[in-house]
């Protein structure tokens, strides 16, 4: 069984990015409940969210929460934010000490995501590393994406956009699917 815990950035008191009409904390959670459903079509897959509606979850409850089920993967969702309204489009992070487990996790999940969303945008801002709480105190191979800019108004739009929405979820579904090889129910 591959343990796959999805961390619906923000949430309850803590909005994360806000702009054009969108709260970051509403659409990551739209995004990891979307990634949950599509893997309910694989074999041997369990998945686990570190929150299923608006609550308040600290960074360490989260990370806590991960390590002691024991999960496989940790995927954290986010989305961007700019001062620059220019800003724009998708990148992925690990952690800048991460083994090669993660690294190859990175390679297959952002080429996933880009392959999903490039009917709605090309705008690949590429692999990045940063020390990130989620990523430096989770015990497993750890990857967390900025989903598009909430500050740009086209990337805004995109992720108003239910379709968009599955595209992107279908990205992070079937990054994990290559890399753990999962089957079709
Ligand atoms: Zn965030």
């Amino acid at each position: 069984m591959v343990k796959i815990f999805i961390d619906a950035g923000h949430g309850g008191s803590d909005t994360g990015a806000t702009g054009n009409g969108l709260q970051e904390k509403d659409v990551t959670l739209q995004i990891a409940r979307k990634i949950e459903e599509q893997l309910k079509g694989y074999e041997n897959a369990e998945v686990k969210l570190s929150r299923t509606d608006d609550q308040t979850v600290s960074l360490q409850q989260r990370t806590d929460m991960a390590n002691s089920w024991g999960a496989d993967v940790l995927l954290s969702i986010h989305l961007n934010s700019s001062s620059s309204s220019e800003a724009r489009g998708f990148e992925s992070y690990r952690y800048p000490n991460a083994g090669s487990r993660t690294v190859q996790f990175q390679d297959i999940l952002h080429a996933e995501i880009m392959e999903r969303i490039d009917n709605f945008t090309d705008d690949n801002r590429g692999k990045q590393q940063a020390n990130f709480h989620m990523l430096r105190e989770s015990n497993m191979t750890a990857c967390l994406t900025e989903n598009l800019f909430v500050s740009n108004k086209q990337d805004s739009d995109l992720l108003k956009d239910e379709n968009f929405l599955n595209e992107l979820a279908a990205g992070h579904t079937n990054g994990c699917v290559r890399f753990f090889g999962l089957k079709k129910k």
